[in-house]
């Protein structure tokens, strides 16, 4: 085959892949004046990057095997779009040399390395034989074709213990075995056999000797197909979470600039190994003293944007500007190192419960204005469905600053200015990691997330007497939002009604703790709110998105508040905070056992009588409805009983106590 013309000139784009990459490299594609196609498969018909994208693809069912891994219908997507070329993204076949091959034969533009460089590099065991070869250093080890049990044990006793035993093919941190003695050796080569095989369908294993506490560091190499070759600085990567990073930041705070010299020195042999084209990464682990390599990526990877962010290149554009078949817009010494930058991972997924990813619709989300050296980079949007078929990173907010100190700041600032409901994030973790003193010192290795757990998901803190009045607060915003969207509504003012002193009591619960109370008093004068303990004068006034200002005795603040139904969620100055309203309806029946009276709860009006008086009511029945605020609600019977009296009729407007009814319990 004719391989002139394998990078060309093309004007539409397929992006084979979904989530937060289809989205940035959709971005960047359509900046440069390309048309977007979009895949997506059954579980993603809702999804940002289809309705991002100029022209979207049904590939087939949810499972990535029958959709985003599917090269037959990918390349069919292609032909049916009139698409010329194909991002592949990061993961699902981003390293597949059968779907660079594949493209090629359908005459469409791979962007990334060819099959053969893919092949070269994109083994494990391979890259390492390579490496060899070319004088980089490696991490000791076996990575042979041989594969039975003999030699791979063989290979780790001369190694010696502690050894790690890998999937070739392996990526994202799976396959991967931390072994210590012989005896362990023999059942974790069986399990990650059976794990590569089911996650990469090659079982194919090296070992290589287990680094202690080591620091992951890497290179970003980009080259061209006229034979220029550059690397774009380094990236550290040693915040990992079984073996996955969460944490990525550039430049590695570690390493000086000899060293910094030393490595991109070594990664641009690496890669000049095999006269790279395309955007790459070349990953080593250090043991503090050296680095050592331990693989190529073949692709754009995850933390991009961190060397974006720190050179002002946008790599997508270098991609698909490589892809075009042009040369590299700037030469090694034009390439300049500037601040600081820092990227977290924003996942689905529950810190508190061993990172189990989290699923459901996203209700809320919230995220800080990407403004002044912040940068978040979303594959999903409030409404959308986080689906348990893929990988639960919704997006990546990156901060910029000029010192690391900065960058931090800045950064941890926006994950506590972000709202997220409907699925559980790992935000407020990412938060404390980010602080962590050791972390901010950089006194860190890639155990550190395990090893503090325990200091970095913390379950929720207690509400103070601040978030009660803030819950209030949340509230009565709410409510007044609510008439004030009723021209000329007799309640534009605040309280509810113009004349004399009330009352309103709002009672809070964390869990199944104690109910704490807050009194609201308004009317006349100026409104106060009570703990029981403290009295604050107290003023709310909303703001937008969510945000209210809350002024407690003369101190105003900002707070963020998502109402849904009873439950409450705050972010005051003192962190988040989930409360739930006990209900002010009595539909909670441990709140109304005893209670014969049936009150209202908030001034209103009656507007349906439901039962007749008399009659024997079962508990939870239903006795008469009452308006407040445009909605309804109905009041029901606390317990078994006779209904002995109804105190108002249709259309009286009751204050808040007032008794409505009263309900005889049934004796024995
Ligand atoms: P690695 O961890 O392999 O060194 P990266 O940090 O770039 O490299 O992470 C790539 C990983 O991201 C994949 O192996 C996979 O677990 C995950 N991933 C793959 N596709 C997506 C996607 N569309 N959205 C989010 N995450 C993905
Ligand atoms: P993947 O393809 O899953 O990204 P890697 O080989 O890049 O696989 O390893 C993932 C992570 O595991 C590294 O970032 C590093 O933290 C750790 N790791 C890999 N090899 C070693 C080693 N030999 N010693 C210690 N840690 C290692
Ligand atoms: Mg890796």
């Amino acid at each position: 085959m004719d391989r002139s013309n394998l990078y060309r000139r093309f004007r539409t784009l397929l992006i084979a892949n979904r989530g937060e990459i289809a989205c940035r490299v959709i971005r960047t594609a359509r900046a440069m004046g390309l048309r977007t196609v979009a895949v997506y498969s059954e579980a993603d018909r809702g999804a940002m990057h289809v309705s991002m994208a100029d022209e979207a693809v049904l590939l087939g069912p949810a499972r990535a095997r029958d959709s985003y891994l599917n090269v037959e219908r990918l390349i069919e997507a292609a032909r049916r779009t009139g698409a010329e070329a194909v991002h592949p993204g990061y993961g699902f076949l981003s390293e597949n040399a059968d779907f660079a091959r594949a493209c090629l034969d359908a005459e469409l533009v791979f962007v990334g390395p060819t099959a053969e460089m893919m092949t070269a590099m994109g083994s494990k065991s391979g890259s390492k034989a390579l490496m060899e070869k070319a004088g980089v250093p490696l991490v000791p080890g076996y990575h042979g074709e041989a594969q039975d049990e003999a030699t791979l044990s063989g290979a780790a006793e001369r190694i010696g213990f502690p050894v790690l035993v890998k999937a070739s093919a392996g990526g994202g941190g799976r396959g991967m075995r931390i072994v210590r003695s012989a005896a362990e050796l023999s059942p974790a080569i069986v399990s990650a056999k059976r794990e590569a095989k089911a996650a990469f369908g090659d079982d194919r294993l090296l070992i290589e000797k287990y680094v202690d506490n080591p620091r992951h560091i890497e290179v970003q190499v980009i080259g061209d197909s006229h034979g220029n070759l550059l690397s774009l600085f380094e990236r550290e990567c040693t915040l990992q979470r079984r073996h996955q990073k969460v944490i990525e930041e550039a430049p590695s705070p570690t390493l000086n600039a000899a060293q910094r010299e030393k490595v991109c020195a070594a990664a641009r042999k690496a890669a000049g190994a095999v006269n790279y084209v395309g955007a790459g990464t070349i990953e080593f682990v250090s043991d503090g003293k050296d680095v050592f390599f331990i693989e190529m990526n073949t692709r754009l990877q995850v933390e991009h944007p961190v060397t974006e962010l720190i050179t002002g290149i946008d790599l997508v554009e270098w991609q698909l500007r490589v892809a075009f078949g042009e040369g590299l817009p700037l030469s090694q010494d034009q390439i300049r190192l500037n601040g600081h930058a820092i990227e977290a991972r924003v996942y689905a997924e529950n810190p508190n419960k061993n990172f189990m990813p989290s699923v459901g619709r996203i209700k809320t989300w919230r995220l800080p204005a990407a403004v002044s050296g912040l940068r978040i980079d979303a594959g999903y949007r409030e409404g959308d469905a986080v689906s348990p078929y893929y990988d639960a990173m919704l997006a990546k907010m990156i901060a910029w600053a000029p010192t690391r100190e900065a960058a931090i700041e800045r950064l941890n600032r926006g994950l506590e200015e972000a709202d997220v409901r409907g699925v559980v994030t790992n935000i407020p973790f990412l938060s404390a990691l980010l602080t962590h003193d050791k972390v901010r010192a950089n006194t860190i290795d890639t155990g550190l997330i395990e090893r503090e757990l325990a200091n970095l998901a913390r379950p929720p803190a207690a509400p103070s007497d601040f978030e009660l009045c803030a819950a209030v607060a949340a509230i009565v915003a709410e409510e007044r939002a609510a008439v004030c969207t009723e021209a000329r509504s007799p309640w534009q003012t605040f309280g509810w009604m113009p004349v004399g002193r009330r009352q309103r009591v709002f009672a809070f619960r964390v869990g199944h703790g104690p109910e704490q109370k807050v009194t609201l008093t308004y009317g006349n004068g100026p409104s106060t709110l009570s703990t029981g303990e403290r009295e604050f004068a107290f003023e709310v006034s909303p703001g937008e998105n969510g945000r209210f200002d809350l002024t407690l005795d003369g101190v105003k603040s900002q707070v963020a508040a998502v109402i849904d139904g009873h439950e409450l969620y705050l972010r005051t100055r003192n962190g988040r905070f989930d409360l739930h309203w006990v209900d002010p309806f009595g539909g909670e029946t441990e709140e109304q056992t005893g209670e014969d009276k049936i009150v209202a709860p908030l001034p209103g009006t009656v507007v349906a009588i439901l039962a007749q008086e008399g009659t024997v009511l079962d508990k939870g029945a239903a006795i008469l409805t009452l308006e407040v605020m445009k909605m309804e609600q109905t009041l029901r019977a606390p317990f078994a009983g006779t209904l002995r009296a109804i105190r108002c009729k249709v259309g009286d407007i009751v204050q808040e106590g007032a008794e409505l009814a009263e309900v005889e319990p049934q004796g024995d």
